[in-house]
């Protein structure tokens, strides 16, 4: 049976390069047609580099997450730069204010702005879609995207926790949004409310991998074949089979990003 899933979110470093190696040849037996990489800084854009070199069913997108941005931003910045001729996307870029509501944070809420809006600029100047990072900061990544006028139909937020009223201004935008194993949590709040309501093309899954293990297997190390239970909860929410829900998310995912696959 040929592989349904694509885990569009995926973060393999923490295996190493020889255990991400080994994950890839194994995507079959896992019941997975391609992993995407998120790229969060300079050690994980060459690791995941090296990964997509060995196997055709690797893609990768690149960004400085916004919890890496530094002082050096804009060296990091130059550095990324490189490796986006060979992206899928920029990504995963962002904001994230998660305890961050006091003054002592405001310069680290600066630099962060900075990095996320150049970086929506370069993916404009390449040409190529962006994956969101969105941590109790959505208003302020609207603003963002609104004032760069980015076209939002290549927008794709990680991860999708926001509520109704979010959701609804990236869909009716032309927006992407992704779906985690948080989904399959008992308290998945808000996604039970968005995901019925979400047009099945316009959302894909993701594990987020090594983050974020989906029940039943809290507490453990996240994997990328895991995403088959992100697809089954939300094959159960939309009433459709496993098979189309897998499928469906497949080609959006391929869509999304332009994968000729
Ligand atoms: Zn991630």
């Amino acid at each position: 049976m040929t592989p349904l899933l694509i885990d569009s979110h995926c973060h393999l470093d923490n295996l190493g390069l020889n255990g991400a190696l080994e994950y890839v040849s194994q995507l079959d037996a896992k019941n997975l047609r391609m992993l995407l990489l998120a790229s969060t800084h300079p050690n994980d854009w060459l690791l995941n580099s090296q990964v997509a070199e060995h196997s055709d069913r690797v893609r990768v997108y690149y960004g400085l997450h916004p919890l890496e941005v530094s002082e050096r931003w804009e060296e990091d910045l130059e550095h990324l730069r490189t490796y986006l001729p060979h992206a899928i996307g920029v990504g995963e870029i962002g904001l994230d204010f998660h305890g961050t509501f006091d003054k002592e944070h405001i310069p680290q809420i600066k630099l962060q702005m900075k990095a996320f809006e150049y970086q929506v600029h370069l993916a404009q100047r390449y040409h190529l879609p962006i994956v969101i990072h969105c941590r109790d900061a959505f208003f302020a990544i609207k603003e963002i995207l609104m004032h760069t006028q980015f076209d939002l139909s290549r927008v794709l937020f990680h991860c999708f926790v926001e509520d109704l009223e979010a959701a609804q201004w990236i869909i009716e935008n032309g927006g992407f949004v992704s779906y985690s194993g948080v989904i399959t949590f008992k308290r998945a709040g808000n996604m039970l409310e968005t995901a019925p309501w979400v047009p099945l093309e316009r959302m894909v899954i993701e594990t987020d991998s090594p983050y974020l293990t989906p029940a039943p297997f809290r507490g453990q190390h996240n994997m990328p074949e895991y995403v088959r239970y992100v697809a089954e909860k939300l094959a159960e929410i939309k009433h459709i089979s496993f098979a189309d829900c897998a499928k469906i998310t497949a080609e959006n995912a391929l869509r999304f990003f332009n994968i000729n696959h």
